[in-house]
């Protein structure tokens, strides 16, 4: 008769263990009960008992298999005896020291490195764990971790970050600082369960201290007079919009950048912070700790700053504190969602400034999107340099709107969103659409990357 017993790898990588032994019966707790090519192949290894299969929750799944490990290493593992949460964290506390682990971590982080990835995503699937990366803002598939390792992994990111090792029911976020022999890393990590174990995402922070200068960005050469009309603005506002990953931060960055002379105070609240800028006073939001956008914005008044910028406008206190420092002589500048560049005056009118502010207090809108760039070593048609999907690099696509005297006016007036943007296009004012459309005649990128980036065929 065969001893009952199967070894914790097995269990690991199956999604299955025994949960209960008699004389005749065998109960097993599954991960997928419906796997009945696994029930199949345990009832022909135990076939002189009656197999029973139950669903099993993965955190009591978790919780046994710790145990089971435990069991495997009794003298490694002192406290077991206790049985339990003492156990079980001390065993993932091993697994999550354990040597393979660190190295493929390492790997994956190298790698990640090395492809210009912005975030790492380690999914859990019915099956297996897919790692993919974001590249060039397409989420792109890299392989598949066993789930074991995955599940080692997870363990040693919450270790890095300070996290609960054995909450796997509960979203958790953190953050974690990795100095390696082969690089130095500022990860804010983000791990939510799903229904198949847990969703961890990794964003690669400071990939570089120095942002890229404003002219290394990419804006078309025309907008190259208006970037100077900003970057020589004494006070008001200046806006930065698009929506997520459309490379505001970076942008703002480089505009800083600029402006970082020993004769002026710069003062950004930032969340998170993306770029370490030597000379500027940078403060990381902390929502735990009460200091919010608007927390922080009240407080820098008494820091005497010339230039302020501020990682987003998201409400109304946030927005009239902004408008605030601009008519009080400072600089300031933002990032807020729209989609296009006279949206913003609308954006600020709805949160509850008026026309005759906004006119006042507005200096410059910069709409942006980064699209990727055509791979100019086989120009799209996909080759090893690209990874075989035509495109390598992106740059952006903008569209700038510079307050002149006649807008004040207009904008203080309350003109209409469909009657300003007859206005601008009158005065021949370039659209995001203008500049996309400039990018692919000068063969720069294509007509379909400007068609997913913006929704409209050009
Ligand atoms: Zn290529």
């Amino acid at each position: 008769m065969n001893a009952v017993y199967l070894s914790p790898a097995f269990c690991s990588a199956n999604g299955v263990l025994i949960t209960g032994i008699d004389e005749k019966r065998v109960s097993f707790g599954m991960l997928h009960p419906e796997d009945t090519a696994l029930q199949a192949r345990i009832k022909k290894e135990y076939a002189e008992y009656l197999c029973v299969f139950t669903v099993i929750p993965p955190e009591e799944f978790n919780l046994k298999l710790s145990q089971l490990y435990a069991e495997e290493n009794p003298d490694e593992n002192a406290v077991q005896s206790n049985g339990g949460e003492d156990s079980r964290a001390s065993v993932i506390d091993k697994i999550a020291d354990d040597a393979p682990v660190i190295n493929l971590l390492n790997s994956i982080f190298l790698e990640a490195l090395a492809k210009k990835a912005s975030d790492i995503h380690i999914e859990s699937g019915k099956e297996h764990t897919r790692l993919r990366f974001r590249i060039d803002g397409i989420l792109v598939f890299i392989r598949i971790i066993p789930t074991e390792r995955a599940l080692a992994v997870s363990a040693r990111l919450k270790l890095l970050a300070n996290l609960n090792v054995l909450e796997n029911r509960r979203p958790q976020d953190g953050h974690i600082d990795i100095s390696a022999e082969a690089y130095s890393l500022d990860v804010r990590i983000s791990i939510t369960p799903t229904i198949w174990g847990e969703s961890i995402v990794l964003r690669l922070l400071n990939r570089s201290d120095v942002p890229l200068s404003i002219g290394a960005l990419g804006f078309s050469a025309g907008y190259q007079a208006s970037i100077s009309a900003i970057l020589s603005m004494a006070s008001g506002l200046v806006l930065v919009t698009g929506p997520t990953g459309s490379g505001k931060t970076t942008t703002l960055a480089a505009l800083l950048q600029e402006l970082n002379k020993t004769a002026l105070k710069i003062i950004s609240i930032e969340d998170p912070v993306e770029y370490r800028i030597e000379g500027i006073t940078q403060i990381q939001v902390n929502e735990e700790l009460d200091l919010t956008f608007d927390a922080a914005l009240r407080r820098i008044f008494r820091q005497d700053p010339d230039i302020i910028m501020v990682g987003e406008i998201r409400d109304t206190e946030t927005a009239e504190l902004a408008i605030r420092a601009a008519l009080t002589g400072h600089l300031v500048f933002a990032t807020l969602h729209t989609n296009n560049a006279p949206e913003s005056i609308y954006r600020l009118q709805n949160m509850g400034i008026p026309f005759y502010m906004v006119a006042a207090v507005l200096r410059a809108s910069i709409a942006q999107r980064l699209i990727r760039k055509k791979c100019t070593a086989c120009n799209a048609a996909g080759c090893s340099v690209c990874a075989g999907t035509g495109y390598a690099g992106r740059t952006v696509i903008a569209e700038i709107l510079v307050m002149t005297t006649v807008l004040a006016d207009l904008i203080s007036r309350g003109i209409q969103a469909e009657e300003l943007r007859r206005t601008l296009e009158q005065g021949g004012h370039r659209t995001l659409f203008d500049d996309a459309e400039e990018k692919v005649r000068a063969g720069i990128t294509t007509g379909e990357e400007i068609k997913r980036e913006l929704g409209v065929p050009l």
